[in-house]
C-alpha cells in the first residue's frame, strides 16, 4: 500500500479531513488537493513548486 498522506492539520487522509481547505502559498481556494507534505495547495502552486499530490509514488 502507497504510505497514507495525512493533512498537517487535523492528521486525517484527504477523504476525512474537514478542515478549510486553501492553498497553503498563495490562499487560492480553488482546486486545491492535498500534497505529499500534508499541506494543501491549488494547482498553480503545485505545478510551480512541483509538488507531487498525496498519494502519488515518488520515486
Ligand atoms: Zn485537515
Ligand atoms: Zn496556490
Amino acid at each position: 500500500m502507497a504510505e497514507q498522506v495525512l493533512c498537517a492539520q487535523c492528521d486525517q487522509p484527504e477523504y476525512a479531513c474537514t478542515c478549510e481547505r486553501y492553498c497553503c502559498l498563495c490562499l487560492s481556494q480553488y482546486g486545491i488537493r492535498l500534497c505529499v507534505d500534508g499541506q494543501y495547495y491549488c494547482p498553480e502552486c503545485r505545478e510551480a513548486c512541483e509538488i507531487p499530490l498525496a498519494g502519488t509514488r515518488v520515486h
